[in-house]
Parts: structure tokens; C-alpha cells; sequence
């Protein structure tokens, strides 16, 4: 038995849990989160093309990744 559903409509991106794509990691130095294109561009949290499970992945990703960048801002 196959359960056929049709989706008419997505709900808008203001509820979106996870938002996939974004700023390359490749792009980036993960030490400092500086911009490897961009000198004294610094990234963090959910622009970043990163997706983590519910549950606490994606806030501790940006908590994280905003607390290095910010502290390699001030520091350069
Ligand atoms: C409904 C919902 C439930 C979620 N549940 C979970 C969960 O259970 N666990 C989990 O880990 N993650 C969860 N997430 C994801 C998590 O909330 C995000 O990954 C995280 O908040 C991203 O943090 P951020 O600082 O990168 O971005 P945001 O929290 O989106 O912060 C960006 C900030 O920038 C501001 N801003 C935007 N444009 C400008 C501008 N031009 N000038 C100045 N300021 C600007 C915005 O107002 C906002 O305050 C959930 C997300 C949603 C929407």
C-alpha cells in the first residue's frame, strides 16, 4: 500500500527550521570564520552552508561559530 500525497504549498521561509545552502565552508577559514575571498569578512550561524539535525545542532553552530568570529574581528 502506497501512501500518495500531493503537496500543493510550502509553508514560508520565516518558519523554515533548517535553511540549506549558503556561504561555502570551503570559502572560509575555520579558525577564524574570516572570508578566504574577503579579507575582515567574517561569517557565522545559519548563513553558512551548513544543515545540522534538530535539536540543538544548529544553535550551537551558530552560537559557536558567532563567538570565534567575533573574537577574531576585535583581535585582527
Ligand atoms: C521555528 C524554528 C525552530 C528552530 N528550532 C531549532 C532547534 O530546535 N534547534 C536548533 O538547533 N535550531 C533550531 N532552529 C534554527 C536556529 O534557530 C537557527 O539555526 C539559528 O537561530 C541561526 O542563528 P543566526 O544567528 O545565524 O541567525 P538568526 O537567528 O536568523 O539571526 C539573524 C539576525 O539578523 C537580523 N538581521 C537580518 N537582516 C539584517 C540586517 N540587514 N541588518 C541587521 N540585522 C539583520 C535578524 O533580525 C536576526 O535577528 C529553528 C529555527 C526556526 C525558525
Amino acid at each position: 500500500m502506497v501512501l500518495e500525497i500531493t503537496i500543493i504549498a510550502t509553508r514560508p521561509l520565516g518558519e523554515a527550521i533548517v535553511t540549506a545552502g549558503g556561504v561555502d565552508v570551503k570559502e572560509i577559514n575555520s579558525r577564524t570564520m574570516e572570508s578566504k575571498l574577503v579579507k575582515g569578512l567574517y561569517f557565522a550561524g545559519e548563513i553558512l552552508d551548513v544543515d545540522g539535525y534538530t535539536g540543538g545542532f544548529n544553535l550551537q553552530a551558530a552560537f559557536s561559530t558567532g563567538y570565534l568570529a567575533g573574537k577574531s574581528a576585535a583581535e585582527k
